[in-house]
């Protein structure tokens, strides 16, 4: 009998004698057959066939990439998949165990449970170092996976190198690096160190660096030995056609995700600079990866906030040593100030700045004419964000009543997405947030207009009950208000109503248009309303697309 090798020593009996799937279509080299062996059908060319059960050409881009051969690599529907094959292949249930480090992924625990293989977390340091001593005094015979994951899920940090190489040295069974964040790190991969140590096995994923998520693929990287029992193990066609595709194309353009990282790391270390400002913040934790920890005094109400504002982050406070702690993933820049803006509502209380509202703001990276305007004054500060191909979502807070209900007429009625959030200094008086948020308002539609092709004059006409409203709207590039609505209160609601031509005036200004506004009527708040109601309506029309055209009507030309 032949002698086994290391890694057949290691696995499980039954998968060194197990006979594995084979297709017939592993017998055929060429690609031109007849292939009537594989019950597919013939219509529906090319998804009609399996795709390749070894993924050749993705595996030798792979290998071209990472710089290691192809007889050392596995793919996986994920690298959860090739985390499952491994438990398969080397533990035993009942009688092998896995070891890892706590906290880290939680994937590691899953796959170890469901394959009934004892599991051991060992506590990292204090300071998130590798505990060496402690893991390998847990060895043994039966500890036949030991998980790490550097940079670290969810604390970020990268392991000392040192330490990487002290337990391959001395750990009795395979060594699993999980380097789903490496891309994010200063420090180079451990693939290149497969020559040296035969019972490494490197993980990678498209998942994150690669903004490949969806597609689920993930890549093992370890001795042959290794590669080909795992081989064995995983689904014949566990990577899909669609998935390998689209991993080539993508593979062949990796200028764009290394610019991306280096967009993301750049945000990250603001983001978590911004942050450490804030009181009720107390630490960011040194991170490597596209996400760091969070340590805030009450981390949960914090976490509830942060849903109610439409912002997802994961509570990591209950994991061990990450006692007050959020996992924050970098997001656009939009989406990090908007939730620097959240974490400083949260915290400067209530009566404090309103932070933002609202449902989730995943439009702020949704296609479609955007426009976002930031307005600090010493008297105020406000943000407006628009998207003229919305779908009329609203998240308004201006500190005043009135004005949020006035204003939010304008998505309701012209189908915009609109989001105001004003801290303003009401404790003065009204006029400097009205002003400001009316400016800000009017530069977010300028911006979002663009270069405002084909821009036509339009108009609104509008009854509501005892009253009538007329808006005609321009956005020509000029400033102009002409106000012929006259009003007999002081106020309505919280509103000034002398403040009301003054705030279509500062519009104006922000988006360099034209308005025409004229009401008659008894009421003064329906009279207002529907002023409001018009304008929402003219600019619905005049920010209207044409059917089917991808480009705005242009019969003047640029403006
Ligand atoms: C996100 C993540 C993965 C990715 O898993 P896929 O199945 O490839 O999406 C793997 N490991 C860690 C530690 C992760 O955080």
């Amino acid at each position: 009998m032949k002698a086994l090798n290391f890694a057949e020593k290691l696995a499980r009996p039954n998968i060194l004698e197990l006979a594995p799937y084979s297709s017939a279509r592993e017998e055929f080299t060429g690609n031109q057959g007849m292939f009537l062996d594989a019950n597919e059908s013939p219509y529906n060319k090319p998804w009609n066939r399996y795709p390749d059960p070894l993924q050749q050409e993705l595996r030798t881009r792979v290998g071209e990439l990472k710089e290691v051969e192809k007889d050392r690599i596995i793919l996986g529907n994920g690298s959860d998949e090739t985390i499952d094959m491994l438990v398969r292949t080397f533990c035993r249930p009942g009688i092998d165990k896995i070891l890892s480090i706590s906290p880290s992924y939680g994937m590691y625990r899953v796959c170890a449970d469901i394959n009934g293989v004892d599991f051991e977390p060992v506590l990292l340091n204090s300071d998130f170092s590798l505990p060496v001593e402690d893991i390998l005094a847990r060895g043994g015979t039966h500890a036949k996976l030991l998980f790490l994951c550097s940079p670290n899920n969810p604390t970020g940090n990268r392991f000392a190198g040192e330490d990487i190489r002290t337990l391959l040295e001395n750990f009795p069974g395979l060594v699993v690096l999980d380097e789903a964040y490496a891309d994010y790190s200063r420090d180079a991969s451990w693939v290149q160190a497969l020559d040296d140590f035969p019972n490494l096995v490197v993980l990678q994923t498209l998942s994150k660096a690669w903004g490949l998520a969806a597609i689920r693929l993930g890549m093992a990287f370890a001795a042959s030995e290794v590669i080909r029992l795992l081989m064995k193990v995983k689904p014949p066609y566990n990577v899909n056609a669609l998935t390998q595709k689209k991993a080539l194309q993508a593979m062949g353009e990796s200028q764009q995700m290394k610019e991306n990282v280096a967009d993301i790391i750049l945000r990250r270390d603001a983001l978590m600079e911004q942050l450490s400002g804030i009181p009720g913040v107390r630490k960011a934790f040194p991170s490597e990866a596209n996400f760091f920890l969070l340590q805030v005094d009450d981390p949960t109400s914090l976490y509830r906030h942060l849903l109610q504002m439409g912002v997802v982050v994961r509570d990591r406070s209950r994991e061990p040593l990450c006692e007050g702690c959020l996992r924050i993933s970098v997001g656009t820049a939009a989406q990090d100030e908007y939730l620097v803006q959240a974490i400083r509502g949260f915290f400067s209380g209530p009566g404090g700045t309103t932070g933002y509202p609202g449902p989730a703001w995943d439009y702020l990276e949704e296609p479609g004419r955007n426009g976002l305007c930031e307005r600090k004054t010493t008297e105020t500060h406000v943000r407006v964000a628009v998207n003229l191909d919305g779908s009329a979502k609203s998240a308004v807070r201006t500190g005043l009543g009135f004005l949020d209900h006035m204003l939010e007429q304008i998505p309701r009625h012209s189908g915009c997405d609109l989001l105001v959030n004003v801290k303003g200094d009401l404790h003065v008086d009204e006029h400097h947030t009205i002003e400001d948020t009316a400016i800000a308002m009017g530069e977010a539609f300028h911006q979002a207009l663009g270069n405002k092709a084909g821009i036509e004059r339009y108009g609104f006409a509008l009854p509501m009950d005892d009253c009538a409203a007329l808006v005609l709207l321009d956005f020509g590039g000029r400033p102009e208000l002409v106000w012929k609505a006259k009003f007999r209160r002081e106020n309505v609601g919280d509103l000034p109503t002398e403040m009301f031509a003054h705030f279509f005036k500062s519009f104006a200004v922000g988006a360099r248009c034209n308005l025409y506004v004229k009401a008659k009527g008894q009421n003064e708040h329906h009279k207002i309303e529907a002023i409001f109601k018009a304008l929402a309506r003219a600019i619905r029309m005049a920010v209207k697309r044409e059917a089917g055209a991808g480009f705005l009507p242009s019969t003047k030309g640029v403006l």
